[in-house]
């Protein structure tokens, strides 16, 4: 099926019986109000109970939801009444084995993502659509920001807050989306073409919600779904993986370097520039973000938005785009820097939620570190986090569910990585850090575990590691 068929059969279905929602979250309320605006009778529903005053999720938003006609339902799914649906349009966090979308794929009902649904209803938005195991949020964030500098009509939208349904029930839609896009996301997303799709990196992640590492890397791969020979990608050439899985795809392909490999984006090392398109762009000392991790995502946006369209990437636009790169600031909770008390550095880094993430962090410490680890385990062994923790850490603490295993892992690696077990309270964990830290040291909270073992997500953790940082708590 083409893009246009498969868009054209979907708002077919909209109207040819209910239309079942799964997950109420800030998606699902704006797919549901979409849905039922394009004239759909909409069954939404929540496993979890209803939230009252939740940051993000606005009571009045629910109440709408009933003046509009959608029958909500908090608490349990009705899997018969999905399995009956014409259509079922599942929220981003939502994985496709849970037993909602299980019950409408057995029942052979189409499922389909909270993106694929807002794409319908953005015909003429351009996206530049970003994917990976990591720098998802910072690539689609700078690239919006770039897009702006360049002059053009641009938001950050998906994964990163801003549903692209909400997007779509707006009056007046941007010229341009940056898509930030999960690797569920992409599972039940059919119709997306976009003028420049971004894959940053492929690395092991959700083991714990994927069978296999075979099976989340296939979904990162429907980024390339409907590629043709008028597709531009953006990948990431200094990953092997990357390289493998997109070697055949159809389209031009540009590729960014941080290992100096001269490409259409790199880091010239030498001169310690980043040079697009064959020559200079930035001293990289006047990007602000640190570490080599975060001039990988400034390549990639910057690539991406000077291949989105011809007079992006003209002087002018260049300009612009070294403009845009100074002014970044960088998002919250990824290597945050939140407290500069008593000459020791507190540095919030929650969004690193595994390995590979931690790894970046712990690289792109210039001080010796007192590194706090620890959550919910994800299934990835700690022990190659051993050689950064010998080179940059004064002392790991381990903490929360997967304290044991992040001990036994990194004693295990044999690289004399010292590490002490505490328990599951982020007070206590803190006062420790206190009584061991030193002027000249920085405190970095990089867990390379998800949070859910101690909080509601990583944005709580953040916060919590930040108030207690400042000594507010
Ligand atoms: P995502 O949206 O993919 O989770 P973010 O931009 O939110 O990515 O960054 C999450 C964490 O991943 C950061 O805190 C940082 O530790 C790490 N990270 C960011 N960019 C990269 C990258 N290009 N390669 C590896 N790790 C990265």
């Amino acid at each position: 099926m083409t893009p246009s068929d498969s868009r054209a059969a979907g708002v077919a279905r909209l109207v040819a019986g209910e239309v079942a929602v799964i997950g109420l979250a800030r998606s699902g309320v704006a797919a549901a109000q979409l849905a039922a605006r394009e004239g759909a009778s909409v069954y939404a529903s929540d496993a979890g109970t209803r939230p009252s005053a939740e940051p993000g999720v606005v009571g009045g938003v629910l109440d709408r939801l009933a003046v509009m006609g959608i029958d909500v339902q908090w608490g349990a799914h009705d899997l018969g009444r999905i399995a009956r649906a014409s259509l079922v349009v599942v929220s981003p966090g939502v994985p496709p084995s849970a037993p909602p979308v299980a019950a409408a794929r057995d029942a052979g009902v189409p499922v389909v993502s909270e993106v694929e649904l807002g794409l319908w209803f953005l015909p003429a938005t351009r996206i530049v659509a970003v994917t990976g195991t990591n720098g998802k949020s910072t690539v689609t964030a700078l690239t919006a920001h770039l897009l702006q500098a360049v002059g053009a009509d641009a938001l950050a939208a998906g994964n990163i807050g801003l549903p692209l349904s909400e997007l779509a029930l707006r009056s007046a839609a941007p010229a341009w989306v940056a898509l930030e896009l999960s690797s569920f996301q992409l599972h039940d997303t059919h119709s997306l073409v976009p003028a420049v799709g971004v894959l940053t990196n492929l690395t092991p992640d959700h083991l714990d919600r994927y069978p296999s590492l075979e099976e989340y890397y296939s979904d990162k791969d429907r980024l390339f779904l409907n590629a043709g020979a008028g597709s531009v990608w953006v990948t990431n050439a200094d990953d092997v993986e990357v390289q493998r899985r997109t070697a055949r795809v159809a389209g031009a392909h540009r590729r960014f370097s941080v290992n100096g490999l001269d490409v259409d984006a790199f880091l010239d090392a030498a001169h310690e520039e980043v040079v697009l398109a064959g020559s200079p762009l930035l001293p990289i000392h006047e990007f602000p973000l640190i570490g080599r991790h975060n001039v990988a995502n400034a390549l990639a946006a910057a690539l991406a938005v000077a291949s989105a369209d011809k007079t992006f990437s003209a002087p002018p636009a260049r300009e612009a785009l070294a403009r845009g790169l100074r002014s970044f600031r960088g998002l919250p909770h990824r290597l945050e820097v939140v407290a500069d008390a008593g000459g020791v550095v507190w540095v919030n880094d929650s969004k690193a939620t595994n390995v590979a993430s931690a790894r970046v962090a712990i690289d792109a410490m210039t001080r010796p570190a007192i590194v706090l680890m620890g959550g919910r385990h994800k299934g990835e062994s700690y022990a190659s986090l051993a050689a950064s923790l010998a080179r940059h850490a004064r002392l790991v603490l381990a903490y929360g569910e997967s304290a044991d295993i992040i001990v036994a892992d990194l004693q295990s690696a044999g690289k004399g990585v010292a590490v002490e077990r505490l328990g599951s309270s982020l007070p206590e964990v803190i006062a420790r850090v206190r009584e061991v830290a030193q002027p000249g040291d920085a405190v970095l909270l990089s867990p390379a575990c998800s949070s859910f073992d101690m909080f509601k997500n990583y944005e709580e953790r953040g916060a919590v590691f930040r108030r207690l940082a400042r000594g507010e708590a």
